[in-house]
């Protein structure tokens, strides 16, 4: 166990054997990692993570086995029961086991389903939340999640459902019409039509797109666009996953708060990028 990244003076609490503590390991940058997350880390006999967990993270839990459980294709919801059964399977063998997922566990990351699970089997568990791509891949990438000038409201959408396709069962009408910012997760295979569903639901074609990929991390690339040109524009920028893709005016917002280029001296684009003419904080 390392004593290089002591936690500050608190009780934190004790990973016992046979619990599974379910982690959110946040977007990419190791610093965004929790505390909690971090005592787990060095009390875990093993850490079954997924592919989106960064070396950085994985390296701080000491000793403990590492198992790889990321899903590649295939059949996601066979193998995902597996995940959720050697889980269960570590647990009843006396471990003290860390599932350490990306971003957040309960945000789009099936953790939901694999505590349930564990609760079903008799495994004690606890969660451990983390920051989600969609709101903190956002923030390294200078776009407020919410901002009041432009939004009360945002929705979180998922570009994929458990068949893999565009998700059936969501009224692409109604999010066009009620959701002043949309944050799409696993959006890029059905970016086309998304775009195509809401333009037709009535959201302009010049309405500001942002694409995040590989947020929070040293090769973060973000791509503006608009919903009229996000798939050309995607396309040319050879976008790779993953990638949260922002829809609406808050990614204006990144003309004057893109704070990472800030660091390489850059001077911000626009310092009033939605026209209010006052400053920032009037009503
Ligand atoms: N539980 C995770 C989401 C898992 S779904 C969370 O809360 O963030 C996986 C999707 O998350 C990816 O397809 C992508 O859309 C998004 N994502 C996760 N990490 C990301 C990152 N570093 N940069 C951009 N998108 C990311």
């Amino acid at each position: 166990m390392s004593d290089s990244l002591p936690l500050p003076q608190k009780s934190w609490p004790e990973l016992r054997p046979g619990w599974v503590w379910l982690c959110g390991a946040g977007p990419g940058d190791p610093g965004l990692l929790t505390l909690h997350g971090l005592n787990a880390l060095r009390q875990a006999d093993v850490v079954v993570y997924d592919a989106l967990v960064g070396e950085d993270i994985l390296s701080w839990a000491g000793t403990a086995e590492l198992i790889y459980a990321g899903k590649r294709g295939g059949k996601p919801s066979a193998k995902q029961r597996d995940i959720s059964l050697h889980l269960v399977e570590l647990a009843r063998a006396g471990k003290r086991v860390l599932r350490l997922k990306g971003g957040d566990p309960f945000v789009f990351g099936r953790g939901g389903e694999e505590a349930q699970t564990l609760v079903q089997h008799g495994v004690p568990i606890r969660i451990i939340p983390g920051i989600s791509a969609g709101i903190g891949g956002l923030a390294y990438a200078g776009i407020p999640v919410t901002h009041r000038d432009v939004n009360q409201s945002v929705t979180f959408v998922t570009g994929h459902d458990q068949t893999g396709d565009t998700p059936g069962s969501l009224d692409w009408r109604a999010i066009a019409q009620g959701s002043q910012v949309i944050v799409i997760y696993m959006g890029m295979k059905h970016i086309a039509q998304i775009a195509q569903q809401l333009m037709a639901a009535g959201r302009s074609p010049s309405e500001p797109v942002a694409f995040v990929t590989s947020a929070t991390l040293d090769h973060q690339n973000v791509v503006e666009s608009t919903l009229g040109t996000a798939v050309d524009d995607a396309k040319a920028a050879g976008i790779e996953p993953p990638a949260i893709i922002c829809i609406g005016r808050s990614v204006l917002m990144r003309q004057v708060l893109d704070w990472q280029s800030f660091e390489s001296g850059a001077a911000p684009r626009n310092l009033d990028p939605l026209d209010r003419g006052r400053p920032a904080e009037s009503a």
